[in-house]
């Protein structure tokens, strides 16, 4: 018996928990069912950057046109990088081909990624509290805050950094603070004098002393999605954090304190900000890391049940390569992919298979993306700067990450598994199909 016609409960409906059931439909996949703890998908907003991995993923699957109408189309490069004070051009990185980078508003990709799937499969408002195990039954039985419960045979952890399913699979370790606070928010191009505005229709990194400003061009003018996201990457210390949440608001003010003497262009930026938030404030968050985790899943040989977790939940990194959701979605489209191609009615070996599929990649991007932060921030005294930093050897930390083909490696493994062992996955799957759409 194969996986295909397990009960599959997705908790959370993030980009990690839509990515997958976008390629659960389209293999076929019937008997799954989405669990999100909010009562609605309001997104709280920032901007985020697709880059080309996922976006050749995205647009195997169909979501290209979706895609395009709310996020940018065709920026003219993947990033340039500006002094801090004095606004000198210090170089860029060129996109990689295509499909291009794409910026786009969360809330945008979430609806996006929820587009197509039935609201006969989510359920909102639903906030999971425990996953109990039950050995008769070979499944699980899965029990949210509101006092229901549901039962399943595979349970799919995407609920975010502060995931409940990764605690259920016993791990215990909590993210660390990375020493950076992020400030994200929004500028509309009208409130940009002409040449800024003109600037900062490109993603443009403001390098600065252990801080950057970085500006995404969200969306564009046709669908009326286009404005400045502002994410702005601070060194402050942990204690100064009051609020209990890692997600909280904070004065305008206390960004401009830490850019007070930046070049002109960030003056507007700061000036945009105020005038764009109604009580003065923007999100603040702290940002954390955590170490790369050692397995992925609990399932038990030659059983049809089991957990294992995706995005967020289990390779979360820092933000400096701009690859958390990007890997969240390969990660998503890939899971279903594998489960509706798994011919034998083995989780551990197709959970197995995922984990040595996803966890090379997600563990040396979590590794980069560490790295590419102390380089976007200067973290070395400013005299040495010119002589450290170079957008080339960055674009080329970039290559690996940008030029991956998720689909291809995917199939080229299917058949692998399918040449040592017929039992175990079928050619006559989705995957070659997905591969030749590509
Ligand atoms: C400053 C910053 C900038 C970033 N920029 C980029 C970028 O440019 N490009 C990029 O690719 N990535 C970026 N990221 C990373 C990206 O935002 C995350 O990696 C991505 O959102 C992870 O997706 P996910 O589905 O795993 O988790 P999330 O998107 O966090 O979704 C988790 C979902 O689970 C739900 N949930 C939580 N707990 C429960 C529960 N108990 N029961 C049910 N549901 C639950 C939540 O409500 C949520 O909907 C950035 C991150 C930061 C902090």
């Amino acid at each position: 018996m194969a996986l295909r016609g397990q009960r599959i409960a997705v908790i959370g409906g993030g980009i990690g928990g839509m990515a997958f059931m976008n390629s659960a439909l389209y293999a076929g996949l019937e008997n799954m069912h989405l669990y999100e703890a909010a009562p609605e998908f309001t997104e709280v907003g920032a901007g985020v950057n697709i880059t080309r991995n996922a976006n050749r993923v995205l647009d195997a699957f169909g979501l290209k046109d979706d895609m395009l109408w709310s996020s940018s189309r065709n920026p003219p490069s993947y990033m340039e990088y500006r002094h801090y004070r004095t606004e000198e051009y210090l170089g860029q990185i060129e996109e990689f081909g295509e499909p291009r980078s794409r910026q786009i508003h969360r809330a945008h990709l979430v609806e996006v990624l929820k587009k197509k799937v039935p609201d006969s499969k989510i359920s909102k408002g639903k906030r999971l509290v425990a996953v109990e195990r039950d050995e008769t039954d070979d499944c699980y039985t899965i029990k949210f805050q509101d006092g229901t419960e549901s039962k399943a045979d595979i349970v799919v952890g995407c609920d975010g950094i502060k995931s409940r399913v990764r605690q259920h699979l016993g791990f215990t370790d909590e993210p660390i603070y990375s020493g950076q606070m992020v400030y994200r928010g929004y500028v509309a191009y009208d409130d940009l004098t002409q040449e800024t505005a003109e600037l900062l229709r490109k993603t443009v990194n403001f390098r600065g002393p252990q801080r950057h400003v970085l500006t995404l061009p969200i969306g564009n003018e046709e669908s009326k999605t286009d404005r400045v996201g502002i994410i702005g990457f601070m060194t402050e210390p942990l204690e100064g954090w009051t609020s209990e949440s890692w997600l909280a608001k904070a004065p305008v003010d206390d960004l401009y304190e830490h850019v007070k003497d930046w070049s002109p262009a960030v003056q507007e930026i700061i000036h945009g900000l105020r005038k764009g938030a109604e009580d003065g404030k923007i999100l603040k968050q702290t940002l954390y890391v955590r170490d790369p985790t050692p397995k992925w899943y609990s399932a038990q040989s030659w059983q049809k049940s089991g957990i294992i977790l995706i995005g967020d939940s289990v390779h979360s990194t820092l933000p400096h390569q701009g690859q958390g959701a990007c890997m969240a979605i390969e990660s998503g489209f890939a899971l279903a992919q594998v489960l509706s191609n798994w011919q034998s009615a083995d989780t551990e070996g197709a959970f197995q298979f995922f984990q040595d599929l996803r966890k090379p990649r997600t563990d040396k991007i979590t590794k980069t993306s560490y790295e590419t932060g102390k380089l976007a921030s200067a973290d070395i005294p400013e005299e040495l700067w010119s002589q450290t930093f170079s957008p080339g050897a960055v674009a080329e930390r970039m290559r690996w990450v940008m030029e991956y083909d998720l689909l291809a490696e995917l199939s080229n493994r299917l058949s692998a598994v399918d040449a040592s062992d017929e039992s175990k996955t079928s050619t006559a799957s989705s995957i070659p199909q997905v591969a030749r759409v590509v």
